[in-house]
C-alpha cells in the first residue's frame, strides 16, 4: 500500500465511528492468518479482538476457506424468494439444533443490526396479529448495544448511542437501569424491582423486552447476574411481553455456554445471532423464533406474511462458511478452549486491579475487561500496542480482549502483558 492510498483513505473513506476531521490513524493490514494480523510492512500482530467477536477460529482457516471454495464452484448467490438450497437448509437445521427447544423457525438476515430490526418486526407483528396493535413499543436496559439501524439504535443506551442527536427520528423506548449485580455478587431479588415496575406500568404498550443476555458488549462491556436474566424472563411471561435475546456478540460459546441465555436456563421467544456465525468470514445473521411466535404471525393479515426479505437473504457463500464454522466449533471442543482462555485472563488481568490507574477488572468466559479511571487516548494506546506486536482497540475507559478461541497461551500472555504495560504507564 502506497502513502497516497493512506492519504486517499484519510480524505475520502469513513471508518466506523470516526470523524472526517482529524480521523484516527488506520493501520494497513495485508493478510491475516491464525491468530495474527499481518501489516503491510510485514509486522505480525497478535489479535485480541477477533475482529469484533467474529473470528473465533482465527483467520485464513483451511476448513473455512475450503467450504467457500467448494461453494463457489456451485453458486455464489441466488435469490431466496421461491428458491431454497442445501447450505441454507443445513445452516438453519444446525442453528435450531443448538437452540432452546421452543425455537422452531429461522429468518436469515444480512447483518446483526438487520436481524434486530427483523426481531422487533416479529414482535410487533405478533401483537398486531392478535388485535393488540398498541403493543408496539420496546423495553430494554440501559448500557445496551443492539446495532446502528434506526429501530436497533432506539434500544441502544441513550447516552452512548447519542440519542439526543437523533431526537425526532428515533422511536422513544422504555429503559430500565443498568443491572448492578455482577455474576460474582450475591443475588438480591430487589435488583429486579425497577424492571418489574416498568413492565407493570407499560406492559399494555410493550411488544417485547430486548436485551443482551448476561454480557452487555459494545455498550460498556458489563456482566450482570444470571438471576436478573431469569427474573426478567419470568416478568415477561407474567406481563405478556415477548423476550428478545440479542446473542449477536454472546452466541457460539464466547461466554462459556453455546448461548449466554443458558447461564440462566432462559428460553427467549426470539433470538438474534450474527458476528461469529460465519467464523468472521462475511456478514450474515439469523433470527430464531418460537413455534408460537411463528404460528401467531402466520394467522395475521395478508395471509400471515412476515414483512421482510433482504436481497442477499440466505446467501449461499455465507451459509456454507457458517456451516463450516459451526462444524469446527463442534469438533474443536470450544468449551475447553473458552475455559482455558478464561482461566488465563483471570490469572493475568485480575492482578492489574491493584494499579492506581485501574478502576475495575472483570472476566467472563473468553472476555477480559480492564476499565481505567480515565478515558484511554486511543491513537496513542493503539500505537503502543502495535509497537508491542498486538492488536487491541480500546474504547472510552475500556481496554478489553476477546481473542480467537484458537489463541495459544504465549500469544494470550503477549496481549495481557501489553495491557499491563498500558495500565502501568497511563
Ligand atoms: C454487533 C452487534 C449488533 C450489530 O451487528 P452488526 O452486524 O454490526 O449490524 C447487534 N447487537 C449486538 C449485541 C452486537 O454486539
Amino acid at each position: 500500500m502506497q502513502l497516497t492510498d493512506l492519504q486517499f483513505d484519510r480524505e475520502h473513506i469513513w471508518h466506523p465511528y470516526t470523524s472526517l476531521k482529524e480521523p484516527l490513524p488506520v493501520y494497513p493490514v495485508a493478510a491475516a492468518e491464525g491468530c495474527e494480523l499481518i501489516l503491510a510492512d510485514g509486522r505480525r500482530l497478535v489479535d485480541g479482538m477477533s475482529s469484533w467477536w467474529a473470528a473465533v477460529h482465527g483467520y485464513n482457516h483451511p476448513h473455512l476457506n475450503g467450504a467457500l471454495q467448494r461453494q463457489l464452484q456451485h453458486m455464489s448467490h441466488v435469490m431466496f424468494g421461491g428458491i431454497t438450497h442445501q447450505p441454507a437448509v443445513d445452516l438453519c437445521r444446525r442453528l435450531l439444533k443448538h437452540a432452546p427447544d421452543n425455537l422452531q423457525h429461522v429468518f436469515l438476515a444480512d447483518s446483526g443490526s438487520v436481524s434486530v430490526e427483523v426481531a422487533i418486526k416479529m414482535a410487533v407483528q405478533y401483537w398486531y396479529a392478535q388485535d393488540h396493535p398498541s403493543k408496539n413499543r420496546l423495553a430494554t436496559i440501559r448500557g445496551g448495544y443492539h446495532g446502528d439501524t434506526f429501530a436497533a439504535m432506539s434500544v441502544c443506551d441513550p447516552v452512548n448511542g447519542m440519542h439526543a442527536l437523533f431526537q425526532g427520528s428515533l422511536r422513544e423506548q422504555l429503559f430500565a437501569p443498568i443491572p448492578q449485580l455482577t455474576p460474582n455478587d450475591d443475588w438480591d431479588p430487589r435488583a429486579l424491582e425497577p424492571l418489574a415496575q416498568l413492565l407493570e406500568r407499560h406492559h399494555h404498550e410493550l411488544a417485547a423486552l430486548i436485551l443482551e443476555p448476561i454480557v452487555q458488549g459494545a455498550g460498556g462491556m458489563r456482566f450482570y447476574h444470571p438471576h436478573y436474566l431469569a427474573g426478567a424472563a419470568a416478568l415477561c411471561r407474567e406481563y405478556k411481553v415477548l423476550l428478545i435475546a440479542d446473542e449477536i456478540a454472546t452466541g457460539f460459546g464466547r461466554t462459556g455456554t453455546w448461548f449466554a441465555c443458558e447461564h440462566a436456563q432462559v428460553a427467549p421467544d426470539i433470538l438474534c445471532v450474527g458476528k461469529a456465525l460465519t467464523g468472521g468470514y462475511m456478514t450474515q445473521a439469523a433470527v430464531l423464533c418460537s413455534a408460537e411466535v411463528g404460528a401467531v404471525i402466520s394467522q395475521g393479515p395478508a395471509g400471515g406474511t412476515f414483512m421482510h426479505g433482504p436481497t442477499f437473504m440466505g446467501n449461499p457463500l455465507a451459509c456454507a462458511v457458517a456451516n463450516a464454522s459451526l462444524q469446527l466449533l463442534e469438533q474443536n471442543q470450544w468449551q475447553q478452549q473458552v475455559q482455558t482462555i478464561h482461566q488465563q485472563l483471570v490469572a493475568e488481568l485480575m492482578p492489574l486491579q491493584s494499579l492506581p490507574t485501574v478502576a475495575d477488572v472483570r472476566c467472563f468466559g473468553a472476555i477480559g475487561v480492564v476499565e481505567m479511571h480515565a478515558p484511554v487516548d486511543v491513537a496513542k494506546a493503539q500505537q503502543a500496542f502495535v509497537e508491542a506486536d498486538v492488536w487491541i482497540r480500546p474504547f472510552g475507559k475500556l481496554v478489553y480482549l476477546m481473542p480467537p478461541y484458537i489463541i495459544t497461551a504465549a500469544q494470550l500472555t503477549k496481549l495481557t502483558d501489553a495491557i499491563a504495560d498500558l495500565a502501568r504507564q497511563a
